[in-house]
């Protein structure tokens, strides 16, 4: 093949002026009840193995599985989001296949009756990603069972033995299939990104994807630009990061794109994204396609969605990312790069709409939540709720540093001792006699002891050379530890050193 990739895997911009990449997104995502979907029980990640199992989940003959409502509830608050109709009428299927992770012989599934069909998703630019806003189509959404978990790795046999975690069993699961209507990797991300936005807002999954609770296949195809007909695709599978889908896709379409440039034809097969070579190798072509051999589940009975239950579903629906977005930037006056930081999880936005109830000018808040307290989570390997500085206690450290009662730099070195001990800003202060120094001859005294120690920059300073003034007031905040007030500082020098 060709060596067509340019700069960091991006493809060569003269192969995509004559093709056109199309991309339709197969995401499976893990709802967040605390029972699986057809029994009692626990859904809890990490617990030992084998442990949350019984005769339903296990498909032990003569057990009788029984819908849990709240993962039907959940898949609805998913299907609104994405705008989609919810169909009145769905119904489970079996489909049929033979894999030592399902013990049952078939995995439990919505099939020709799915739960939602005709939805939308809308792509805007983001920091990260200059795609153009449009609406990406979504096909369908169902409800699902998972299959247990085979083990591979990390046991003294593992190169002799598999092991096989059932817990995983019974996991509720929707399937969400998007119509072909992505044109780039990064259109792919852009979607991905929303969709898992969307999911945590409406509390149906965490999208965790080292967990599993966010998996993605990715279909794609290349065509003839203006061409109508959608060209042969190839599905790539074991996409376990955002990443990992964008350079999988980049490598997809160029290998297509190679192929039909030598004359060649691609076959219609599944994929698996390898990692360790960055390239995508076959799985199973065409030939060995699955035949699911589908059936209605006759354990089941068929659901119905009411009217009046998915209107209430609605009415619960919490603000949504981009309305809450464009609110940040019209009630809060930020930017919409801030807004776009700050609403990436709910719990964010919320930490920082408290900090703000709480007495925060909202710029202020919007710098400080974005630069000092994501950086420290970030280092502490903390998730937001997690954070020893609440957002009341924030706002007050940023209303001293409003007031004047301490400058910018002991502000900060106050924020990580919050930070790190989780005591309140006042205690900090006093307790470390942090208060900022505005005595006007305690400031003077400083610059002076500062001017006398370097006479050399201060001729400078008076034979023209205006630079040297930063290094005087630097000297004085360090000598003051932080804590002389700026201006003054400012003022006082240009007073001794004229
Ligand atoms: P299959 O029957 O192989 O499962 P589907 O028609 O159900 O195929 O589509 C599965 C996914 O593949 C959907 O997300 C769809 O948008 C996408 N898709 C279908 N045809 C193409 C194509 N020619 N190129 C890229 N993606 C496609
Ligand atoms: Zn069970
Ligand atoms: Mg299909």
């Amino acid at each position: 093949m060709s060596k067509v990739f340019q700069e960091a895997g991006r493809i060569a911009p003269d192969l995509l002026e004559r093709y056109e990449p199309v991309i339709g997104l197969e995401v499976h995502v893990q709802l967040k009840t605390e029972t699986k979907v057809f029994c009692g029980c626990s859904t809890r990640f990490g617990d030992p193995p084998n442990t949350n199992v019984c005769p339903v989940c296990l498909g032990l003959p003569g057990s009788l599985p029984v819908l849990n409502r709240l993962a039907l509830e959940m898949a609805i608050r998913a299907a609104l989001a994405l705008h989609a109709r919810v169909c009145e009428r769905s119904a489970f299927a079996r489909k049929n296949y033979f894999y030592p992770d399902l013990p049952k012989g078939y995995q439990i599934s919505m099939y020709e009756l799915p739960l939602a069909t005709a939805g939308w998703l809308e792509l805007f630019p983001t920091r990260r990603n200059e795609v153009a806003r449009k609406r990406i189509g979504i096909t369908r959404l169902h409800l699902e069972e998972d299959a247990a978990k085979a083990l591979h790795e990390g046991f003294p046999d593992s190169d002799r033995r598999s092991y096989i975690d059932h817990n995983r069993c019974g996991v509720p699961l929707i399937e969400i299939v998007s119509e072909p209507d992505l044109r780039s990797p990064a259109e792919a991300y852009t979607y991905l990104n929303t969709l898992k936005q969307l999911l945590q807002y409406t509390g149906v999954s965490d999208c965790n994807m080292e967990e599993g609770s966010l998996r993605c296949d990715a279909n794609v195809s290349v065509r003839r630009r203006g061409a109508e007909k959608l060209g042969t695709k190839t599905e790539v599978k074991n996409l376990n990061s955002f990443r990992y889908l964008e350079r999988a896709l980049e490598y997809e379409i160029e290998r297509h794109i190679s192929v039909l440039e030598s004359g060649g034809r691609i076959e219609q097969e599944t994929r698996l994204w390898n990692l360790a070579e960055g390239r995508t190798d076959p799985m199973r072509s065409k030939e060995f396609a699955h035949d699911y051999r589908y059936f209605p589940e006759p354990d089941l009975l068929p659901v119905r969605m009411s009217g009046s239950w998915t209107a209430e579903i609605a009415r619960s629906m919490p603000e949504l990312p981009q309305a809450k977005r464009a609110r940040f930037v019209s009630e809060y006056g930020i930017t919409a790069y801030d807004a776009e930081v700050l609403t990436d999880t709910p719990e964010l936005a919320d930490y920082f709409e408290a900090v703000v109830k709480a007495g925060a000018p909202p710029k202020t808040a919007a710098n400080w939540v974005q630069t000092e307290l994501l950086r420290r989570l970030h280092d502490a390997g903390k998730e937001t709720r997690e954070s020893p500085v609440a957002p009341a206690a924030l706002a007050e450290l940023l209303q001293l540093l409003e007031g004047g009662q301490i400058t910018a730099a002991s502000a900060k070195g106050i924020f990580t001792k919050m930070f790190e001990t989780g005591r309140p800003a006042r205690e900090m202060i006093a307790a470390e006699d942090l208060g900022q120094i505005r005595d006007a001859r305690e400031i003077e005294r400083l610059c002076r002891t500062v001017i006398e120690q370097n006479p050399e920059n201060a001729a400078k300073y008076r034979g023209g050379n205006k630079g040297v003034f930063k290094f005087f007031v630097g000297q004085v905040m360090r000598a003051s530890r932080g804590k002389a007030n700026p201006q003054l500082v400012s003022d006082t020098l240009r007073r001794l050193l004229s």
